[in-house]
């Protein structure tokens, strides 16, 4: 090989090795936000698979398990319209669970979001919970764990704070069983972008409850992973609203 043609392929060597270097991948499982921006929705992709973008607001938004990144938080902001469950404070999420693959020790991670929110996934198995009018409460003692992250986690309210996404209206007090925190959210209250929405927002300090027909409801409905009901209840929702 001629000086000169060494001389291009040590260029072209370089050239592949900062590309390499370039095109870093991410991997992730499960539903997630497609770059973060709300308006740029979701991947809907089930199994372990790679984005060359990088998750967005990952220390607040994610998990991870072996470098897979896997979105905890409420898909609401980002457009999500399938089955969904509703929530009020912290609570345990299993990753393992959400990701859909067997292990001997559940990996246990905690949810953050202050107040009524939702979530694509249903409680967890193995885990307490107690329901109050179709709203799921975490039952159980918070570990330390819990409480050694919360200073870094809990700021995932700050991020979706700035998104405005609706959310359970519960104007009850949580059952005696939830021990975490009872912060009122006041979610949309005094922005008013919500153009098309079908609610107005509630005043500070007040909500209303708006989930009424509650004759179907079965409470254990969750451990038998009964999604259609869900769908039910997102669509009662707007009964008792016109
Ligand atoms: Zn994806
Ligand atoms: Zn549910
Ligand atoms: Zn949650």
């Amino acid at each position: 090989m001629s000086r000169k043609n060494l001389a291009g392929l040590s260029a072209v060597l370089l050239l592949v090795a900062a590309s390499a270097a370039e095109a870093k991948q991410w991997k992730y499982a499960g539903l997630h936000p497609r770059t973060g921006q709300p308006g740029d929705g979701l991947c809907h992709l089930e199994t372990t698979h790679v984005h060359s973008v990088a998750p967005q607001h990952a220390d607040t938004l994610y998990r991870t398990r072996d470098n897979v990144y896997v979105f905890i938080g409420d898909p609401t902001p980002f457009g999500y319209e399938g089955p969904r469950h509703s929530y009020y404070g912290h609570h345990p999420v299993v990753l393992n669970v959400i990701i859909n693959i067997d292990v001997d020790v559940d990996d246990v991670e905690y949810c953050y979001h202050d107040g009524p929110h939702y979530h694509a996934y249903e409680p967890p198995p193995r885990q307490e919970f107690v329901d109050k009018e179709d709203v799921h409460y975490y039952a159980g003692e918070y570990p330390e764990d819990y409480r050694r992250e919360n200073p870094k986690l809990v700021r995932v309210n700050t991020v979706y704070r700035n998104w405005n996404a609706p959310r359970p209206e519960v104007t009850f007090a949580p059952p005696p069983q939830y021990r975490g925190p009872i912060i009122n959210v006041g979610v949309n209250v005094g922005v008013n972008v919500n153009v098309g929405r079908p609610a107005p927002p509630p005043p500070p300090g007040r909500d209303v409850i708006i989930i009424r027909d509650d004759n179907d409801h079965d409470h254990d409905h969750c451990n038998h992973h009964n999604h259609g009901k869900h769908k039910k209840h997102k669509n009662k929702k707007f009964k008792g609203r016109n």
